[in-house]
């Protein structure tokens, strides 16, 4: 992919572990590659369709004025986010903060934390069936979108379904969500239940009720499996409620393990996706 490269920015702030370095402020240096298509700016000489390194510079030196962070880290991933939220072009980002001067006891030409970050498509369902859920649905999707990581791009509207079988329980409201993050997916996940649990999610049974559930359902084409995080959901294919509102998202988007679409598995009844 194409690059708009910044070497060697220099600015000087007040990031460190120590209350000197919060107090005196030291040089940092900033090396920054911005992943994105530069064609249409190149066809079109116009600076609109692509991102003004000018304009970056500016930002870069405004943010690591504005905040005083411990952590050269800390001070990588906002600005991280922030060069995401601002610039739709920007896929991925190679992002070094430098600090030749960093109060160590070693001789030493300097230090430098780099941070990769990129740009996800992620699917993620909602569900809610006690308490207010139209409410409780708008107000997580809302917190959501405010999370500096994420950018909710489309969503389905809340669709009401009522539950068969034994347990007293009330209608489900269910949908998905398209979601930009710069998150990466376990990072996703503690976002996600840092959401349901401020929207009055206790777990208690498993299949019980709840005010807010978050699913990551599908997350670039990535196939992960961990204790706490499994992608793409593997109860997805089973669910209409997932797979109907899901397919209207993402119809031509194909899921790794089967290797169809999801408009292709919405319609097909389940033990079709299995690959022979
Ligand atoms: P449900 O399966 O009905 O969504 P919970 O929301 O209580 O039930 O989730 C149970 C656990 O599932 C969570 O603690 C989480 O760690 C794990 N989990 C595994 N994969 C995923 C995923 N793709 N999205 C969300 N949670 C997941
Ligand atoms: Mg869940």
């Amino acid at each position: 992919m194409d690059e708009i490269r910044i070497r060697e920015l220099k600015v000087f702030a007040y990031h460190g572990v120590y209350p000197r370095e919060n107090e005196q402020g030291q040089d940092f240096y900033i090396n920054a590659a911005l992943r994105c298509s530069t064609q249409r700016a190149g066809i079109s000489d116009d600076l609109e369709a692509s991102v003004s390194y000018e304009e970056v510079c500016e930002l870069l030196q405004r943010e690591m004025k504005a905040h005083t962070w411990k952590l050269l880290e800390a001070a990588a991933e906002h600005i991280s986010a922030v060069l995401f939220a601002k610039y739709a072009l920007l896929q991925e980002l190679v992002l070094e903060i430098r600090k030749p001067d960093a109060p160590i006891d070693a001789d030493f030409a300097s230090v430098s934390v780099c941070i990769r970050r990129k740009r996800h498509v992620a699917y993620v369902a909602y569900g809610a069936n006690e308490g207010d859920c139209e409410q409780q649905i708008e107000d997580g999707i809302a917190m959501l979108d405010r999370d500096p990581f994420c950018m909710v791009a489309r969503m389905t509207k809340p669709l009401k379904s009522t539950p068969y079988g034994g347990v007293e329980q009330s209608d489900f409201y269910n949908g998905v969500i398209e979601l930009q993050t710069v998150y990466e997916p376990v990072e996703l996940l503690h976002c996600l239940q840092g959401i349901e649990k401020a929207q009055g999610r206790e777990r208690k049974e498993h299949w019980g009720p709840r005010t807010l559930d978050l699913d990551i359902l599908l997350y670039d084409d990535l196939v992960y499996d961990s204790r706490e995080l499994t992608i793409p959901h593997p109860d997805m294919m089973n669910r209409d409620f997932v797979m109907l509102p899901l397919s209207q998202l993402a119809s031509h988007v194909r899921h790794p393990l089967t290797g169809k679409t999801i408009g292709e598995m919405a319609r097909l009844p389940m033990e079709r996706h299995v690959k022979a």
